[in-house]
């Protein structure tokens, strides 16, 4: 059976592996070697040296492609630096249009790194602006996220691409929220895909890495060989582990949007809950698009409780199965605090006009019990109330 045949969850299992075929290890080995033997100078097995090859790397970066839809997967030591590799192949003085919404580390290289260095960006909210509006002709790229974090905003990612290829950009999604198992931007006209797999792909909180894949050959040899060229690879430690993550990506995911639910529910019943974002309530203001691009949508949510910033304070120092952390997309719940925490550096004013309100709360919901989570986020609650 070609691979294009298989269901997303035979290709978490098997994209990308053959058997050890030495020994016929089942697992991809780690090949922890910097350097390979040549039995004559400059003949080769086709492995040189481990910057440019590795074999455990190339095990998960074809899994991935294989997952997205993609032509190739290009693997990176993190999420940003395969975005920093993503804008290396842009040419100097280049244009990205990029959502006002994205990832904070993502606004700041771009701000206070790739600006210095001549190209240009400008901000839009691609959920208030057609994308004909948004997207100027000479743009070179356009660099979306949906769902958006912490408000889980979605941008029509077909609609953007069919603009963006009008004026000659290229569309790159980072679909780290959604990850494939819900969500395939390069189905959707998107060219580029990029991860941090340190989130749901690796899915243990216990490795930093990133991953692109793409489209087609093209833009593929220009990322491959700045891979190389800039050398910001993982390791292949790093590599097995998300790879062996990835066997439970589709499991992960479904139990992560069952719990999800349960705990939504349990909000939704709550007078002290305000406001509640997820993508995949009728409700919330992305569902049309939501529905018609994902086919699901995982752990995360956020929603405002009317308290004061002080409570919000409170009620996430008082969980005890939620971790109070930044990250998200690991086995493990995780809470935390945007206004105190990963939006901090956005001022106050602007931050609220944003709809980062002070007692916006974000969950990452793990792979517990439901009942667990939800009678820890009660008692967290009660305490943040007592005043004690
Ligand atoms: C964490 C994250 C990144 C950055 O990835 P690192 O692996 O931390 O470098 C980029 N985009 C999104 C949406 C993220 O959550």
């Amino acid at each position: 059976m070609a691979e294009g045949d298989l269901k997303i969850s035979t290709l978490t299992v098997h994209a990308g592996q053959h058997h050890e075929p030495i020994t016929g290890a089942v697992m991809p080995p780690v090949f922890q070697t910097s350097t390979y033997a040549q039995p004559w100078p400059a003949k080769h097995t086709g492995y040189e040296y481990a910057r440019t090859h590795n074999p455990t790397r190339e095990a998960l970066e074809r899994c991935v492609a294989a997952l997205e839809h993609g032509h190739e997967g290009i693997a990176f030591g993190s999420g940003l630096a395969a975005t920093t590799t993503v804008l290396h192949a842009l040419p100097a003085g280049a244009h990205v249009v990029c959502g006002d919404d994205v990832y904070g580390g993502t606004y700041r290289l771009f701000e206070r790194v790739f600006r210095d260095r001549g190209l240009t960006f400008s901000y839009v909210d691609f959920t208030a602006t057609a994308p004909e509006d948004a997207i100027p002709e000479g743009t070179a790229m356009v660099w979306v996220e949906s769902p958006t974090n912490p408000l889980l905003k979605i941008a029509d990612i077909a609609a953007i691409a069919t603009r963006a290829h009008a004026v000659g950009a290229i569309v790159a999604v980072d679909n780290t929220f959604a990850t494939p198992i819900f969500q395939r931007p390069l189905d959707l006209g998107a060219d580029v895909v990029v991860h941090s797999t340190t989130k749901y792909i690796n899915g243990h909180s216990d490795v930093v890495g990133g991953i692109v894949v793409v489209k087609d050959s093209e833009i593929g040899r220009k990322i491959k060989f700045l891979q190389n060229a800039v050398g910001a690879v993982p390791g292949p430690w790093d590599s097995w582990l998300v790879l062996r993550g990835i066997k439970t990506l589709a499991l992960r995911m479904e139990r992560h949007q069952f719990n999800a639910h349960k705990v939504l529910a349990w909000l939704g019943q709550r007078s002290d809950v305000k406001k509640i974002h997820y993508p995949l309530l009728p409700s919330d203001p992305g569902y049309a698009v939501a529905s018609k691009q994902m086919c699901g949508f995982g752990g995360m949510i956020s929603f405002v409780l009317d308290a004061d910033l002080p409570t919000a304070e409170k009620l996430c120092a008082s969980t005890k199965l939620f971790t109070l952390a930044e990250s998200l997309g690991g086995v493990e719940s995780l809470i935390e605090l945007p206004a105190a925490m990963t939006h901090a550096s956005i001022p106050a004013d602007m931050r609220r006009a944003r709809g980062i309100e002070d007692g916006l709360i974000r969950l990452s919901v793990g792979i517990e019990d439901a009942d667990d989570l939800i009678a820890d986020l009660d008692a967290a609650m009660r305490a943040a109330r007592s005043g004690s």
